[in-house]
């Protein structure tokens, strides 16, 4: 089921040049001069639809530096003045709400930690209404597609139809190489619900790393992202807030250098019909693979009545590893990861687990 919002397309100067949509600009708003100096280095690149910089940062523990505060809005204000860029910055509140609008932010954004809580998200929305500003909306923290969406209802219903997702990855349940874990799954599902809502991926907030920056930014591209938000401070080590993952101007634009722009098809008839007979054949083989895994699930359905007439446990400890060990040895050989077979292997493993526990418990007599 789709999920209907009424979107309006966003403003973008730069939108003819089939350029992303590229929102660039410091972590934190830390002084007047670093925030105009930052615009002034930006908008030479000619990339930059928006300008960002946070004037309220919601720290995970308190001490750490908490943003300029209002002061940093004229600031910003300033900086569009001299370059002409629109502005963006986080709300989180009424308060930060009314600011923007007095200072005339063209974008503001809800942050990953606020759309977490609906009534936070409500009482924003509640302050935009008939406003007419653009939002966007970063996923919560937690990996909950449907309270990602509800939020973003929440926005539009108050009549904000300038409106976007940021996707920045979900806080990481284990460490991992990436300050949050993309999983991408969520943004694709998203688009596929919500087919006109623009989403923008932020590849500084998933990766915490400059290095990784690049490789994150062309992988949203890839997978049809509608654009980027990307961290940019003039001397990154000394940012106040999320240092490590900020790039300086000149490394920005090499990034953006580097980036292909691939089109989601082809106007090539001969790709065309290529890519439609490998289609098919695709098809084909997900419709063999799906009717093997029922045949597989019907005899594990077997079994497990076999061990219910024998009061046999349902798993056995042994004959999973050895099971595991052999796959994925065949698995390898034929050039399929181990990482790919233990997750295929888990997968159809608890599915037999899950059909056999509804065979003990089913109240056939033995
Ligand atoms: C930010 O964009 O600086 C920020 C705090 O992001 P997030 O809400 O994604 O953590
Ligand atoms: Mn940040």
């Amino acid at each position: 089921m789709k999920i209907q919002l009424d979107i309006e397309p966003l403003d973008n100067k730069l939108s003819n040049k089939k350029w992303p949509f590229l929102i660039a600009g410091p972590c934190s708003a830390e002084t007047e001069e670093q925030v105009i100096s930052t615009a002034k280095e930006l908008v030479k690149l000619g990339k930059v639809s928006a300008y960002r910089a946070g004037i309220w940062k919601p720290r995970t523990r308190p001490g750490m530096f908490e943003g300029v505060g209002e002061i940093g809005l004229q600031w910003m204000q300033n900086a569009k003045k001299e370059t002409g860029m629109m502005l963006a910055t986080e709300v989180a509140n009424v308060e930060h709400v009314e600011a923007c609008l007095k200072y005339g932010i063209d974008i503001l954004w809800v942050g990953a930690r606020s759309t977490a809580n609906p009534f936070t998200v409500q009482s924003i929305a509640d302050a935009l209404k008939g406003t007419g500003t653009t939002v966007f909306v970063k996923n919560p923290v937690n990996p909950d597609l449907q309270l990602w969406i509800g939020a973003l209802e929440r926005i539009n219903r108050a009549g904000i139809k300038k409106l976007g997702a940021i996707h920045r990855g979900f806080s990481p349940f284990q460490k991992m190489v990436f300050r949050n874990d993309p999983t991408w799954s969520i943004p694709l599902e998203l688009k596929t619900l919500c087919p006109n809502l623009p989403i923008i991926c932020d590849p500084s907030h998933i990766t915490g790393n400059r290095e990784l920056i690049g490789f994150m930014s062309q992988k949203a591209l890839d997978l049809d992202m509608d654009g980027l938000m990307i961290e940019s401070h003039l001397n990154p080590d000394a940012a106040l807030s999320d240092a490590a993952q900020q790039l300086t101007p000149r490394d920005l634009d090499r990034v953006i250098f580097d980036l292909v722009l691939r089109e989601p098809i082809s106007n090539n008839q001969e790709f065309r019909t290529q890519l439609d007979t490998l289609r098919s054949e695709i098809d084909q083989l997900d419709e063999d693979i799906i009717q093997k895994l029922s045949s597989r699930m019907r005899i594990a359905r077997k079994i497990g009545e076999y061990k219910k007439a024998n009061d046999v446990t349902i798993f056995q400890m042994n004959r999973w590893e050895q099971l595991m060990e052999a796959r994925i040895a065949i698995g390898s050989a034929m050039g399929l990861s181990e990482q790919f077979m233990k997750g295929m292997l888990q997968h159809i493993h608890q599915e037999s687990i899950r059909i056999q526990t509804e065979v003990m418990n089913s109240d056939n007599p033995k």
